[in-house]
């Protein structure tokens, strides 16, 4: 394998943090080039100062001073500003993007990392989201791979290793269910941010458990999936699976299906983007079926957890609606954070959002810039 050099987005966060023990793991097969990270600048440091990158890039710019000061002395070059992300992932040095940051940040620099010809191992759903459209048929121009993160698309993709020319029936996406399995809207009522943030299986950042309490991840992934595998909503099949421990399926044609298991361990598909094709040697743990006597399967809640049937709905009415539904989510869940919504208020602030704002059929880049500022702004006045 041709060695990778990486340019990771977001190398403080849960996804960066455990991308960079997989590099740690295996020098032969990865370098550094970049590291990027919001508001942790003392972690920041540290991954610096042992993976050598050339540049890094500290995105609140009240924090450059100390950035700078702690690793000019390595010759180790530090950037803030918004365009800064741009620049960095265009860097000829670099051959790889892993964009691990979060929410519709992700999109202007996954853009800009595409048009210059850098493969994307891609965690930041969102972007496809947001855009799904216009940043495949950008991949497909510009002969870059994405190579999925997220663990039900890794397990989608590891299924289809193979049979890149056989057609898919159907996805069968797994779902944990998150911490509210099993509740009733009396119940989602009063939640707290605490509860919701009590993942039973995964370790995450918050946005991306907040989503996963109210099912909005699965919504998000359904997307994701379309434009990563080509599909039609109705192709697309969402199954609550408790243990985590299959990943995703894919049913074909002749009807044989094909899942990816394990344990719940994100190492696992990051290592799978960056190392692709190869399947690289670990040492992570192994699971025993025995410790699993049952795997069980059930149909999510889409009355209860109504951000799923909005994003099957978004994925219908196409345009613009899914950049909608993003932006009003990320309002949504920073609301929720900050405990000026109830759970449940989530989902209404999504739909009056889906209502209101200004639909495109056939959006430009410029167009999803504008309804993402649009639909924050609306959203807002809803919170
Ligand atoms: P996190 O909150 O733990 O980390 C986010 C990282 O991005 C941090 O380094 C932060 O500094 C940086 N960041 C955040 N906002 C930014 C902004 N506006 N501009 C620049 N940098 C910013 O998040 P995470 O859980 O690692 O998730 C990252 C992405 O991966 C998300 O899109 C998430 O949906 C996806 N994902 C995560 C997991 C997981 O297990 N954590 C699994 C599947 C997919
Ligand atoms: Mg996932």
């Amino acid at each position: 394998m041709e060695k990778r050099h990486l340019a990771i987005l977001g190398s403080t966060g849960s996804i960066g943090t455990q991308a960079l023990e997989v590099v740690d793991a295996n020098p032969d097969s990865f370098e550094i080039e970049v590291l990027t990270a919001q508001n942790n600048a003392d972690l920041l440091i540290e991954q610096a100062a042992k993976f050598r990158p050339n540049v890094v890039v500290i995105s609140n710019e009240k924090l450059y001073d100390k950035v700078f000061a702690a690793l000019d002395p390595l010759d180790i070059k530090v950037y803030t500003g918004e365009k800064s992300l741009v620049s960095v992932v265009q860097m000829e040095s670099v051959n790889m993007v892993l964009t691990a940051l979060v929410g519709y940040a992700g999109l202007i620099p996954t853009v800009a990392a595409i048009k210059a010809g850098k493969h994307i191992a891609l965690a930041n759903k969102e972007t496809l989201v947001v855009a799904g459209e216009l940043v495949t048929e950008l991949a497909q121009k510009h002969k870059v791979d994405i190579l999925p993160v997220d663990s039900e698309h890794s397990a989608i993709f590891q299924c289809l290793v193979g049979e890149f020319h056989n057609p898919i029936e159907k996805i069968i996406l797994t779902a944990s269910g998150g911490p509210f399995r099993g509740k009733d809207r009396e119940f989602l009522k009063t939640v707290t941010k605490a509860q919701a943030l009590k993942h039973p299986n995964w370790s995450m950042g918050a946005k991306i458990t907040i989503d996963s309490a109210s099912l909005m991840n699965k919504g998000l992934e359904v997307i994701e999936a379309k434009w990563l595998f080509g599909l039609t909503p109705e192709q697309i099949e969402v199954v609550v699976h408790p243990q985590s421990i299959i990943h995703s399926m894919v049913q074909f044609e002749d009807g044989s299906m094909k899942a990816q298991m394990g344990l719940p361990d994100m190492r696992v598909p990051i290592q799978f983007a960056i190392g692709y094709p190869n399947r690289l040697k670990s040492n992570f743990p192994r699971m025993d079926f025995t410790q699993y006597p049952s795997l069980t399967f059930e149909k999510p809640d889409y009355q209860t957890f109504r951000n799923l049937s909005f994003a099957f709905e978004a994925l219908k009415v196409g345009g613009n609606m899914a950049c909608i539904v993003n932006a009003a989510n990320e309002i949504a869940v920073a609301a929720f954070l900050r405990d000026e919504i109830g759970f449940l208020e989530m989902s209404d602030l999504i739909e009056d959002s889906m209502q209101e704002v200004s639909f495109v059929r056939t959006p430009t880049l410029e167009d999803y810039i504008e309804t993402d500022k649009e639909t924050r702004k609306i959203a807002l006045e809803f919170v």
